[in-house]
């Protein structure tokens, strides 16, 4: 039934996520030539990195690695805008187990225990219907053949008024704060923390630390992709 695949393939084609060039049928979600020229970092071969540095006196680790280079108007970021804000979870399981498949090479990151995405306000994850983070998390913990937490680090949003709130909260600009809800889960425990995009590092150091509140939990970052400099 190649015929029918064919005509239904002309009206609707299968579009890469990542160039927009319609696909063959043998692929799927991605195009081959840009699954092979996928911008990697690399990072998680490498202890020091530039996302090891973003969280240098902040936040204490063990490793950190981010998947892919973004740039502006370039293909990594059409493909987060594909899976964040067109719904292509797929695209965003895809690139978990990919991401999966490369920590597993690496020594910097065989022990660790579980998975903990970072969580949306519940509001906002009602809007977008999912959590970016979540998905891509899951499928990095099923490579990694580890625990996936979805539920014990939740956020929520400060209701106090800006002053009110302590100078240091102030200055880290972030107008929500973690709890976890259920420590006998993750103490004792190496952890990854996992988020689509590092920018400045202010959501993930402020979760780092309260994980980093419960007895003896160690933690390890992972990020879907980090700017190209
Ligand atoms: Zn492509």
């Amino acid at each position: 039934m190649r015929w029918i695949y064919d005509i239904v393939s002309l009206f609707f084609p299968n579009i890469c996520n990542s160039c927009d060039s319609v696909l063959y049928q043998n692929e799927d979600i991605i195009c081959s030539r840009c699954l092979l020229t996928l911008p990697k970092t690399k990072f998680h071969y490498h202890h020091q990195n530039p996302v090891t540095e973003i969280f240098d006196g902040r936040l204490t680790i063990e490793s950190a690695a981010a998947f892919l280079y973004y740039s502006k108007g370039g293909r990594v970021q059409h493909m987060i805008h594909n899976f964040k804000y067109k719904k292509n979870l797929e695209l965003g399981r895809l690139l978990g187990r990919l991401f999966g498949n490369d920590l597993r090479k690496s020594s910097l990151f065989n022990n660790v225990e579980a998975v903990i995405p970072i969580p949306l306000h519940e509001s906002k994850q009602k809007l977008r219907g999912f959590n970016q983070s979540e998905v891509f998390g899951r499928e990095l913990a099923a490579v990694l053949k580890i625990d996936f937490l979805a539920d014990v680090l939740i956020r929520e949003k400060v209701t106090t008024t800006q002053t009110r709130k302590s100078r240091f909260e102030r200055w880290k600009n972030v107008d929500d704060v973690f709890r976890v809800t259920q420590p006998e889960k993750i103490r004792g425990r190496h952890i990854l923390l996992v988020d689509d995009v590092v920018t400045t590092g202010a959501t993930v150091e402020a979760a780092g630390l309260t994980l980093l509140d419960v007895p003896d939990v160690t933690i390890s970052l992972a990020f879907l992709a980090v700017a190209s400099h």
